[in-house]
């Protein structure tokens, strides 16, 4: 069982890194990526655990990228952690984040919402990337809301008054990056529906002359048109197609493995990065 895309407290996922790859053993996962947004700081806490435990990890990140006014969320397996170009891009993206968090929590206290700066930054963990479930898990801290899930409703939408956006890299240079950090790009949930149409075809083209390898097809926010669109680019650009839980421990439904990547994906996943990065196997 392979399931390639979890978060972990060191960015919104509930779980530190440890508790999700326990998470991940408990539920008979084999292989696990972790792909926390804008970061790898959750990595080596999983590499321990994940020997501890003797289950494979795929080290990755979610960066999220902007094109037009949609959001592309990309995958980036097995980069080198170090790689100072790929670094100072994930930096500058959650520094970025922390302002833009900051002016939501503004605009929303400003309209009368019980929130303050200080309630989210204590939903933050040390040194993770801050995010919109953050201002969620201080609205259940105040006792506004019971789940993530209801602020998702309205209040943080892309569509909420409150909604300030944050520095984001455009998903071609985002590709360049992470190749040239030896690591193998794959579009996260390419056409989760939102207010606009996020990747379109011409998009994913030129993705994939800058060297993407893959699209996670099957995913919760995908139905059947959405698979058979993957399907049908991946056919055309000879991508290859994943699936994953995107699991946020209880911050959101996604359950552990409920989507998986055939182990032959992996295999060319793992034949695709060039860099000093390995899949961790027990
Ligand atoms: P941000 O990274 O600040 O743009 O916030 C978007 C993140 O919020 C994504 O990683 C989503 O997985 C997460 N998210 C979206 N909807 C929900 C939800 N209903 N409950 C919890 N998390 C969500
Ligand atoms: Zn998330
Ligand atoms: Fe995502
Ligand atoms: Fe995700």
């Amino acid at each position: 069982m392979i399931d390639l895309h979890t978060h972990s407290t060191v960015s919104d996922g509930t779980e530190t890194p440890t508790e999700l790859v326990e998470a991940a053993a408990a539920a008979g996962v084999d292989v696990l990526g972790i792909t926390d947004h804008d970061t790898v700081g959750g990595w080596d806490e999983a590499a321990t655990a994940a020997e501890r435990l003797g289950i494979a990890l795929v080290r990755g990140i979610e960066i999220s990228c902007t094109f037009g006014e949609a959001g592309v969320h990309l995958l980036g397996y097995l980069t080198d952690q170090h790689d100072p170009d790929l670094m100072a891009e994930l930096a500058r993206a959650r520094a970025s984040r922390a302002t833009r968090l900051l002016r939501m929590v503004e605009r929303m206290a400003d309209d009368g919402i019980p929130i303050s700066h200080d309630d989210v930054l204590a939903q933050v963990a040390d040194g993770a990337t801050p995010g919109r479930p953050h201002i969620a898990d201080a609205l259940i801290a105040n006792g506004v809301i019971e789940h993530r899930d209801e602020a998702f409703e309205d209040w943080l939408t892309d569509e909420s008054p409150y909604y300030v956006t944050h520095y984001s890299p455009d998903p071609v240079r985002a590709v360049e990056l992470i190749r040239a950090a030896g690591g193998v790009p794959v579009i996260a949930h390419p056409f989760t529906r939102t207010r606009v149409d996020t990747v379109t075809d011409a998009l994913v083209e030129q993705m994939t002359a800058a060297g993407l390898v893959g699209l996670e097809a099957f995913h919760r926010d995908h139905g059947p048109d959405e698979i058979a669109r993957c399907r049908w680019l991946a056919d055309r650009l000879g991508l290859v197609l994943t699936g994953s839980s995107d699991y946020h421990g209880v911050g959101k439904q996604n359950r552990l493995a409920e989507n998986t990547t055939a182990p032959e994906v992996l295999a060319t996943i793992e034949a695709a990065g060039t860099g000093v990065t390995a899949v961790l196997r027990p």
